[in-house]
C-alpha cells in the first residue's frame, strides 16, 4: 500500500472536471490542506471538454430549483472571473427561434419563466425581426425571443485556469488516481483507495466525479441517484461559416433537452448540436451516423448555408443525467462528505456557484475554513484562446500549427506549465494546436517533436497519445 501523503488532507476533491476544479480553487483560497484527485491524466478531460460552451443566463431553468439558483449565480461569478484568468468570453447573445404556431405560443411562457428566474431582459419579436437579426436563417421562422446575455465561453481554459490557480495556491493535484473504494476510519478521516492500491486520507471528501458520481456516492455509503449518460453529439464547422450568424440560434426547449442549436464558438468556428440520447455506456463518446444525420437535417432548416461549409470535427459529450430533474447535492456530517451529483447540462456555467455551495455545505458539517488574505493569494492569467482576443502569433514568434496559428512558444509553455499537458489532446485544449481544419495532418509531428524536446518524453509518447 502506498500512501499519497502522511498527513490527512483537510479536504479531498474527487474529480478534476470543471466542477471539481472550481471547488479546489475556492478551497485553495482558505487555510486548508486541499487535494484534487483526478482519474485521468489531466483536468477537464471528461464531459467538461465536450459541451456547447454557452454561458447560460439560466432563463429557461425550472424556477425555484437548485439548478436555477446556481446557474444564475455561476453566470455572474464566471463572467466576472474569466477576463482576469484569460478565459475567452464573447457577449454574443442568443435568439430563440420558433418555427410553427405551437412553438410560437410557448415564447410568452418562456419569457414569464425567465422573469420568474430573475432574468427580465428577454424580448419577443416577430418572424421579420428574427430574419433582420439573422439574415441567413432558413425560411419559415414565425418569431423569436432575444436573450441578450446568453454568452459563449471557452470550455477548455475554464477548468484549466481553476486548477492552475488552485495549484498555485497550494492545492495538491494528483492525476491518474481513480478512487475505487472509501472507508471511514475511527479517527474521523476517510481512507480513499485507488484501483492500484494507493491510499489517501481526508477529513472531508467532495464528490465531483461527474458521470461516476453515483458510484462514488455508493462507495461513500449512500444512495439516491443513478447516472444514466445522455449523449450529445456535435458538429464543428470551419471558420468560414462564422460570418453566417451573429448570435447563438436556440430552439424552443423541451422537458428532455434544450434542443439542437447553432452557435458560434470563441475559437471562431460554428457548432451544430447537441443530440440527446440516453445510453448505458459511460465511455461511449463516439459519434454515430444517425446522430450526425439528424443534426444535419436540423441544421439545414435552421441555417441552410451552413451545410455548404466544411466540417472541421465531430465530437460527443455525455451529460450526467439522473432520474431527477435537479442537481443532486447533499452533505453528510457523519461521513465528512459532500456530494455534487447529477450536474448534467449546465455545470460549466454553474461551476463557481457549485464551489460556493460546496464550501457552505462543508462548513455546515464541521469544516473550519478561514479565508486567506488577498495579498497571500496568487491569481493566474493564461493566454486566451479566443479568436476575438489578442493571440501570441500577432506579436511574432514562429508558428507551428498554421490552421490555428499556434506558436512554438505556446507549445513549450503548455508542456512546462504548473498544470502541464501530458498528451496531444491536452496540448489541443491548452493551445488549439491540431484543432483546426487539418486536424493535425500537417502539424502534429512538429507539435509533438517540440513537446518531446520541452518535457523530455519521447516523440512516440506524444504521437501515441494523440
Ligand atoms: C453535449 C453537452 C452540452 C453541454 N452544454 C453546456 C453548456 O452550453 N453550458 C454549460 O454550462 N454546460 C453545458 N454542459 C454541461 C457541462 O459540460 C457539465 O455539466 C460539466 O462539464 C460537468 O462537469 P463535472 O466536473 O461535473 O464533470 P466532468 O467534466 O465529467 O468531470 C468529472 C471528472 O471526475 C473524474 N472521475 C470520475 N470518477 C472518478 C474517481 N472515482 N476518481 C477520480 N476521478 C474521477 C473524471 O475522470 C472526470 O474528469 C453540456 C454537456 C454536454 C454533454
Amino acid at each position: 500500500m502506498s500512501v499519497v501523503s502522511d498527513q490527512p488532507f483537510d479536504v479531498v476533491v474527487v474529480g478534476g472536471g470543471v466542477v471539481g476544479c472550481a471547488v479546489a480553487l475556492l478551497l485553495s483560497h482558505h487555510r486548508l490542506k486541499v487535494a484534487l484527485f483526478e482519474a485521468r491524466n489531466d483536468v477537464g478531460a471528461g464531459t467538461s471538454k465536450a459541451n456547447t460552451a454557452i454561458l447560460h443566463t439560466g432563463f429557461d431553468a425550472t424556477p425555484g430549483s437548485v439548478e436555477a439558483r446556481l446557474v444564475a449565480r455561476g453566470y455572474e461569478l464566471l463572467r466576472d472571473y474569466a477576463p482576469g484568468a484569460g478565459i475567452a468570453v464573447e457577449p454574443t447573445g442568443a435568439v430563440l427561434v420558433a418555427w410553427d404556431d405551437e412553438q410560437q405560443a410557448v415564447l410568452p411562457k418562456l419569457a414569464e419563466k425567465a422573469a420568474a428566474n430573475g432574468y427580465v431582459h428577454t424580448e419577443i419579436i416577430d418572424g421579420n425581426a428574427v430574419r433582420e437579426l439573422e439574415p441567413h436563417l432558413g425560411p419559415g421562422a414565425t418569431g423569436g425571443m432575444v436573450v441578450p446575455h446568453e454568452y459563449i465561453i471557452d470550455p477548455w481554459t475554464t477548468p484549466l485556469a481553476f486548477a492552475t490557480e488552485a495549484v498555485a495556491n497550494g492545492c495538491e493535484l494528483v492525476t491518474g488516481f481513480r478512487v475505487a473504494s472509501a472507508r471511514r476510519s475511527d479517527d474521523g478521516t476517510t481512507e480513499l483507495t485507488a484501483a492500484d492500491g494507493r491510499v489517501v486520507r481526508a477529513r472531508f471528501v467532495v464528490n465531483a466525479a461527474g458521470l461516476y458520481g453515483d458510484e462514488l456516492h455508493r462507495a461513500m455509503g449512500f444512495d439516491g441517484f443513478t447516472v444514466r449518460p445522455r449523449r450529445g453529439e456535435l458538429i464543428v464547422f470551419d471558420k468560414f461559416a462564422r460570418s453566417l450568424l451573429h448570435r447563438t440560434l436556440l430552439p424552443v426547449p423541451t422537458s428532455h433537452t434544450k434542443g439542437v442549436l447553432v452557435a458560434p464558438t470563441v475559437f471562431g468556428n460554428v457548432m451544430l448540436g447537441p443530440t440527446a440520447d440516453d445510453i448505458d455506456d459511460k465511455e461511449a463518446t463516439g459519434s454515430t451516423r444517425a446522430g450526425l444525420d439528424g443534426l444535419l437535417a436540423k441544421g439545414r432548416r435552421i441555417l441552410p448555408a451552413l451545410l455548404h461549409e466544411e466540417v472541421t470535427a465531430v465530437y460527443a459529450g455525455l451529460r450526467a443525467a439522473t432520474a431527477h430533474s435537479d442537481y443532486q447535492l447533499s452533505a453528510h456530517a457523519d461521513a465528512g462528505y459532500v456530494c455534487l451529483g447529477g450536474i448534467r447540462s449546465t455545470g460549466l456555467t454553474a461551476s463557481m456557484a457549485l464551489a460556493e455551495e460546496a464550501l457552505e455545505m462543508l462548513t455546515g458539517i464541521g469544516l473550519t475554513a478561514a479565508r486567506r488574505p488577498a495579498d497571500e493569494l496568487r491569481p493566474v492569467h493564461l493566454t486566451s484562446l479566443g479568436e476575438a482576443d489578442d493571440r501570441p502569433y500577432q506579436s511574432g514568434g514562429s508558428t507551428v500549427c498554421h490552421c490555428e496559428r499556434v506558436t512554438a512558444d505556446e507549445i513549450v509553455t503548455a508542456v512546462t506549465a504548473l498544470v502541464p499537458a501530458h498528451d496531444l489532446d491536452g496540448l489541443r485544449r491548452r493551445t488549439r494546436a491540431v484543432a483546426g481544419r487539418c486536424q493535425g495532418f500537417f502539424c502534429a509531428a512538429e507539435v509533438c517533436a517540440l513537446a518531446a524536446r520541452a518535457d523530455g518524453r519521447s516523440m512516440q509518447h506524444w504521437m501515441g497519445a494523440s
